[in-house]
């Protein structure tokens, strides 16, 4: 395995993701990546066909996943990195996430409809295919359809978390990823820590077993990126960096756009070995 670059945070098509597995290594192979992580919102079954796309291309594949949490009214996405992801208990759980995820997407729809907009269940989950479903589904829809001109047009006028056809869902809290992460083995980084902009959010996270920050990331500012990596050295936090690539999902594709040093990926290795012992 040649250890150039890697990017901790890919979706794939089996969460909202555009790009099936192949695609994504045939993409990062170009791009000059060697090890990827695969961060599947509440969903892992894109690992495994990763890893097999990846052999021939002399790729790494780190298993990994992104639960979405919330405390108070706020969002926090946390990564699990290195998980034992095939643990029976996890699926299943991960199963009733999804479910969870499918009746709110129905929730919302139905909302829309409400409004006039045409659109319908079945169209979300033929899009969203195997895994889990998603707002980025019913934003790429209205997009398609042309009520609104972007994707990200469609959170701010329809779908965002304070948007009026919003629709929350059945959300652990952060304290029960960071368990659930910490049972199948994996290790926990918050997600584009821009996004919580609280300080004493991420302390509490820290005390709660929070191992580690997503410094690199496309909407971070080198300013930011400084504040949290010096963060991470205050508190002895692993440092991650990805580029949340979701194929063409978010309009563009953002792969390539964050590439940290594979000394990253060692450092993250070390660690979980140190705990496997
Ligand atoms: P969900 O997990 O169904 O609530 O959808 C959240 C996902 O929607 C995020 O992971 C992003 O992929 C996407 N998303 C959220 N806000 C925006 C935005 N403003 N523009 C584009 N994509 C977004
Ligand atoms: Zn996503
Ligand atoms: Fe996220
Ligand atoms: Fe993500």
């Amino acid at each position: 395995l040649k250890k150039t670059f890697a990017d901790l945070h890919i979706h794939t098509s089996f969460s909202d993701g555009t790009f099936g597995p192949q695609q994504v290594i045939a993409q990062a192979d170009k791009l000059g990546l060697s090890s990827l992580a695969i961060t599947d919102h509440e969903c892992i079954d894109g690992i495994a066909p990763a890893i097999l796309a990846a052999l021939e291309h002399q790729i790494e594949i780190i298993p990994a996943v992104e639960l979405t949490t919330e405390i108070n009214n706020i969002e926090v996405h946390l990564l699990g990195y290195f998980i034992d992801y095939k643990k029976g208990w996890f699926t299943k759980k991960l199963k009733m996430l999804c479910q969870a995820r499918e009746e709110r997407m129905q929730r919302m729809v139905e909302k829309l409809r409400a409004a006039g907009i045409d659109i319908n269940p079945e169209e979300v989950l033929a899009l969203s295919g195997e895994g889990s479903v998603g707002r980025l589904h019913i934003a790429q829809i209205l997009f398609k359809k042309g009520y609104v001109k972007s994707v990200p047009e469609a959170f701010q006028k329809f779908i965002g978390n304070h948007s009026p056809y919003y629709v929350g869902r059945l959300k652990l809290t952060p304290v029960e990823a960071i368990g659930m992460i910490k049972r199948i083995g994996g290790l926990t980084v918050l997600a584009h820590p821009y996004s919580l902009n609280n300080d004493a959010l991420i302390l509490d996270l820290i005390r709660e077993g929070l191992e580690g920050l997503e410094v690199y990331y496309p909407e971070h500012s080198a300013a930011v990126t400084a504040k949290y990596l010096d963060m991470t050295h205050r508190y002895n936090l692993l440092v991650t960096g990805g580029s949340d690539c979701h194929g063409l999902g978010k309009g563009k594709m953002l792969m390539g756009n964050i590439k940290i040093p594979y000394e990253l990926v060692d450092k993250l290795k070390e660690r979980h070995n140190s705990k496997v012992t």
